[in-house]
């Protein structure tokens, strides 16, 4: 591991200023993604600014939202008495990812500016245009399994291996940062990018900026919402397919609003806009909900081993809001 220097921020201001005191400083949550990459020697940081001390709080909002600070453990927010009432799909999203050690150390901030588990990433002996821009990429006609369908490039075809990031993006959560520029927010929909030519640029965030917060909108029919995640083993494994939905469903049957976003499928948390859009208006039967993830799915393009990625996302679609009708109408 290469040499770096290391300094703990006291507040938020003092992060930023040290994060943008040297090229080349990164900031530091729960270190559960970004060390490990460092003893990859993946990343070589020259500084880390440590942001674990800052940004802890969750609050109520006063128009019925809630702002969860970037340095929360992901433990904490799964656990949180209101986001278990308010937003189920969030807490079974984090409660699915990873292991409970990892989950105690990583914070909001860290979890969505994680990096892929691409294997070819990891591996310093293969191609691999994120690593190294211009190389090449040996997913393409590799081993595919855990890759992209939707959304990926001839760069590229990297995942994004966040369980709660695909909440956040049905959710249609707010990002609030910091940085040099001062303070903004951005839609979490918007933070992270597709691959095209650059997989190597993940985010749109501007050197230097600090994710201080999340902020969930109040959104009272998602307290009925889940998140089904299918993977290879029972715990501790990335998805292969995972679905966080909510279903809004008038006394007439018809859909009044539905949030849908799938992760394991694209190199950024997939809001499925098109399903959602081709629902509202509609009885949620199973006839229907299996037509908008056609309609989701069509534009999907498959490699040597995630073929099966395209039936099982519609399934999964389908066995969510079916799910979610099924508990509407009790
Ligand atoms: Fe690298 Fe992306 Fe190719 Fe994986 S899929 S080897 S992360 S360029």
């Amino acid at each position: 591991m290469k040499e770096f220097s290391y300094a703990r921020a006291d507040d938020t201001p003092s992060a930023v200023q040290l994060g943008n005191a040297h090229p080349g400083t990164k900031y530091l949550g729960g270190g559960t993604n970004l060390v490990d990459l460092m003893r990859e020697t993946i990343e070589a940081p020259e500084a880390l600014v440590d942001v674990t001390g800052i940004s802890q709080d969750i609050e109520m909002l006063p128009e019925g939202g809630m702002l969860i600070g970037a340095g929360v453990k992901n433990t904490t927010v799964a656990a949180h008495r209101e986001v278990r009432m308010r937003y189920p799909m969030l807490a079974r999203a984090i409660l699915a990812g990873a292991s409970g050690q990892i989950r105690n150390m990583a914070t909001v901030g860290g979890n969505i500016m994680q990096r892929t588990r691409c294997l070819y990433f990891y591996d310093g002996a293969a191609r691999c245009n994120k690593r190294a821009p211009g190389i090449g990429c040996d997913a393409v006609e590799g081993f595919s399994r855990y890759h992209a369908i939707l959304g990926a490039s001839p760069s590229c075809i990297a995942t994004h291996p966040s369980d709660m990031c695909v909440a956040l993006a049905a959710l249609e959560a707010v990002v609030h940062l910091e940085g040099p520029a001062g303070a903004r927010t951005m839609a979490l929909n918007e933070v992270h990018r597709l691959p095209g030519e650059r997989p190597d640029l993940e985010t749109e965030l501007a050197p230097g900026e600090l994710i201080t917060a999340v902020e969930l909108p109040s959104l009272p029919f998602v307290a009925r919402s889940n998140y089904r995640k299918v993977r290879d083993r029972s715990s501790y494994a990335f998805a292969l397919v995972s679905v966080a939905s909510a279903l809004d469903i008038g006394p007439d049957g018809i859909v009044r609003d539905v949030r849908l976003a799938l992760g394991g499928v694209a190199h950024k948390p997939w809001r499925a806009a098109a399903a959602e859009r081709a629902l509202i208006g509609k009885p949620a039967s199973e006839e229907n909900v299996r037509a908008a993830a056609e309609i989701e799915l069509a534009p999907a393009q498959t490699y040597r081993d995630n073929g099966f990625k395209v039936e099982l996302a519609k399934r999964v679609i389908v066995a969510s809001l079916d799910d979610l009708a099924r508990r509407a109408a009790l």
